[in-house]
């Protein structure tokens, strides 16, 4: 496998332009089928798309794609993108090409496609591997930042990067609720029959849940979140949720919203759209929590409530690191090393500064944080609260098991 340094190495001295053609090819081949010659793209920004018609995720990021690209060549800007395509017979090919407006390796060339893919390491789609005007590779993740800044990502450049993400910084930092939510001049947001204003929100704790039917996960979580919800409403804190849907339609949406007590903003995919990139949701069930002053608390509600429940709330700094006091004091009542009934070999106990991290409990499948109990034979990971549970109904076997521990961990050290 190819080292990005080895990538950059490799298509320096335009080189790039030369692993556009092939031995008897100098051309690409326009959306209508028009020969452009590969020579032309000399000294431009050059995009490689790496994507197929029968992936969606290529069909959603393609629209996005091309707009941006239309924005930049009205501009004047020296940026051009090349169609490497995986596309399984011409005419998919040709019905894909015709919706983008940049030019494409031929459909023929299948050495040269399979020879890009390689060269850049390509693992999946859809992709844009970004060069500069001198051939040399600049990014790799075209696509994320494509999505997420539009065509204000050209020409890719660190600084350019560097001002993007001051940009967003400083647009974070005057952040209202009514910013996020009113749109065109609606200013509510829908519940079960009846609008809210924003302005009933204003001084809450909101939770942006960002889902979808078509979602599997998103229904596990949603389950979760209404007893939540509903325990924070009947304790009286002020906590509300907003529903973003990503779902493509009506019907979606309205299927996904039943099931939901709180509220939601319309069925409008412009404005999920926009808060989807806002706030950089890279994958759903998302739960984007925004504290009473409008300004983001924290971008891992859905983590918090997996591992704290209703106890997450408010989701502050204050209170996290009030639960961590909780878990340290909690975790002193366990042993160093316990052998769980459901692994073989002996665990050690963890936290997060000593080689515990972020994970996945084996035996309840949800995300774990800080204290565990861990292989370090084979990774295996669950947490504290779940060896115990299963751990209660073996209680004759405890102490047997954890003597017989201990001495594994003498002899493997
Ligand atoms: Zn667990
Ligand atoms: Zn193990």
């Amino acid at each position: 496998m190819e080292t990005p340094t080895c990538i950059a190495a490799a298509v320096e001295d335009g080189s790039l332009i030369i692993a556009l053609s092939s031995e008897n090819r100098d051309f690409l081949i326009s959306p209508s089928g028009n020969k452009l010659s590969v020579k032309d793209l000399e000294g431009k920004t050059i995009g490689l798309y790496f994507a197929a018609n029968w992936y969606s995720k290529c069909e959603f990021f393609n629209p996005i794609l091309s707009k941006a690209y239309i924005q930049l060549k009205e501009q004047g800007s020296q940026f051009e993108i090349v169609f490497v395509s995986s596309d399984e017979d011409l005419s998919c090919f040709k019905d894909f090409h015709g919706k983008m407006p940049w030019p494409a390796i031929p459909f023929y060339d299948l050495q040269s496609k399979r020879g890009l893919t390689k060269k850049f390491d390509i693992e999946g789609i859809p992709s844009l591997v970004v060069f500069s005007p001198r051939g040399e590779l600049m990014r790799t993740d075209g696509v994320e930042l494509i999505e997420r800044y539009g065509f204000h990502a050209y020409p890719f450049t660190s600084e350019k990067m560097a001002e993007l993400e001051a940009e967003e910084k400083a647009r974070h930092a005057v952040q209202t609720l009514e910013k996020l939510l009113v749109c065109n001049g609606r200013d509510f947001v829908v519940g079960h029959g009846q609008q809210v204003p924003v302005s009933d929100l204003i001084g809450k704790t909101v939770g942006l849940y960002f889902s979808a039917a078509w979602c599997s996960p998103c229904s596990k979580f949603t389950s979760r979140l209404v007893s939540i919800y509903d325990s924070l409403r009947t304790n009286n804190k002020e906590f509300e949720v907003v529903f973003v849907s990503l779902d493509r339609d009506q019907e979606g949406y309205l299927q996904c919203f039943s099931g939901m007590p709180w509220l939601a903003l319309p069925h409008n995919n412009e404005k999920s759209k926009a808060l989807t990139r806002y706030f950089d949701i890279r994958g759903i069930p998302s739960l984007i929590i925004v504290g009473p002053d409008g300004k983001t608390v924290t971008k891992d509600g859905r983590n918090l409530i997996n591992l704290h429940l209703e106890m997450a709330f408010p989701f502050t700094e204050a209170q996290m690191s009030f639960l961590q006091g909780k878990m340290d004091e909690e975790a002193k009542a366990y042993p160093h090393n316990f052998h769980h009934v459901s692994h073989q070999h002996v665990l050690n106990i963890v936290s997060a500064n000593s080689g515990g991290g972020p994970f996945i409990c084996c035996e309840c499948e949800e995300q774990g944080f800080g204290w565990a109990y861990q292989c370090l034979d084979c990774g295996y990971e669950v947490h504290l609260k779940c060896v115990q549970a299963v751990e209660k109904e073996s209680e004759e076997n405890k102490q047997e098991e954890i003597d017989g521990g201990d001495s594994f961990c003498v002899v493997g050290n």
